[in-house]
């Protein structure tokens, strides 16, 4: 095999609030050759996800800070070049952790083999991935059950948008919202929400007052902010959230207050979960089957926004805090 040069994105200063480009560099490297027990694997499609933004500054959170200079880690779908590992062989498509670059080399277990036969194959970093586990761990974790009323926030992103289709699949009258006319309509026409609603045209207490003025049972939190402020107004006595992200506050250099209405979890018994997808890793094989049976039979829609070369991923990423995608944001690197 020829030397191989990749090119990978390596962080090289921690941001202070909207990450930029010039945070970023996109550095060539060359591949040495390939020792006993690896395979070589070239990328197809990088994912690009907001948890990411936490991992950019100093400090642990639940994750280790990404080290400066170094190639980032995240999804990645790939497909092997060289084996020399007996679980693989060229042509073969794996998932892996090392994403941010087109080229890799890795021990086979940091390798999972996925079908080929799946389209499109960025499929495996939304729906039936990372994303998609997400979505169905948080129901799992909120005791969601039919006729619950849920409210979703981030609702049109990878996971939100599996999460409402999955709760309506369940029975649930399911309210969505996000941040544009064409997202509306995403999730009311494609996705079958009962309603939906762009937080950008007013209060979104007021919003959910209109949508269930009985209340919600259930809030499905992506965004936190003003979102969970108003889910702790219109949840019922013994309502859940189901707490999975707060998108709204990953950039701010000092974390905001939180919500002014906390005392609703006292008057109202509401439980709050907090829900970390890494610790659903045992269930994995229960996620695929349930939610790929939806996924094949036509009954889930996986969308994606899709951006092309890895000279590009980094403003992919920035795009996902001004809400450039619709679905799952995608880095395509090559055809298959
Ligand atoms: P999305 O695909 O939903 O992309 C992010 C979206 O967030 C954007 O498209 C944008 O949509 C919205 N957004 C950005 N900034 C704001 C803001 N200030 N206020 C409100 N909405 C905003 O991302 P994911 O589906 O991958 O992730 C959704 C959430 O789930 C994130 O908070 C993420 O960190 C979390 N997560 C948690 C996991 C866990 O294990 N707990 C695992 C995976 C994700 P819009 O146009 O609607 O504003």
């Amino acid at each position: 095999m020829p030397e191989i040069t990749s090119r990978e994105v390596h962080l090289i200063s921690r941001p202070k609030g909207l990450p930029e480009v010039s945070d970023f560099e996109v550095t060539p490297i060359k591949l040495g050759p390939l020792q006993e027990q690896q395979v070589l694997v070239r990328n197809l499609f990088l994912s690009v996800d907001p948890y990411m933004r936490g991992r950019m500054n100093e400090g642990k959170s639940y994750l280790p800070p990404f080290e400066l200079n170094q190639p980032m880690e995240g999804g990645a779908v790939g497909e092997v070049i060289e084996s020399r590992a007996r679980e693989f062989k060229p042509g073969d498509i794996v998932t892996s952790n090392h994403g941010w670059r087109e080229f890799f080399m890795a021990p086979a277990k940091e390798l999972r083999g996925v079908s080929r036969d799946i389209e499109p194959l960025s499929v495996y970093l939304g729906a039936l991935g990372m994303t998609g586990m997400t979505a169905w761990a948080g129901l799992k974790l909120g005791e969601v059950k039919a006729g619950d009323v849920i409210y979703i926030s981030g609702a049109a992103g990878a996971v939100g948008s599996v999460a409402g289709q999955l709760a309506k699949l369940m029975g649930c009258r399911v309210i969505g919202s996000a941040g544009s006319a064409e997202k509306i309509s995403f999730l009311r026409d494609e996705c079958g929400f009962d309603s939906a609603f762009d937080y950008h045209d007013g209060p979104v207490v007021e919003r959910l007052k209109m949508e269930a003025p009985e209340g919600i049972d259930v809030y499905f939190d992506n965004v936190g902010g003003e979102a969970l402020e108003a889910a702790l107004s219109s949840l019922r006595v013994h309502g859940r959230i189901i707490a999975c992200g707060g998108i709204s506050g990953y950039n701010n250099a000092k974390p905001k207050p939180g919500p002014c209405n906390l005392f609703n979890m006292t008057t109202k018994r509401l439980t709050m979960k907090g829900l970390l997808v890494r610790d659903w890793a045992d269930h994995q094989s229960e996620f695929e089957k349930e939610v790929g049976g939806y996924f094949k039979a036509g009954q889930l829609k996986h969308k994606e926004t899709v951006v092309y070369g890895i000279e590009n991923a980094v403003d992919a990423f920035i795009g996902l805090f001004s809400g450039q995608n619709i679905g799952k944001m995608v880095v395509r690197l090559r055809s298959y």
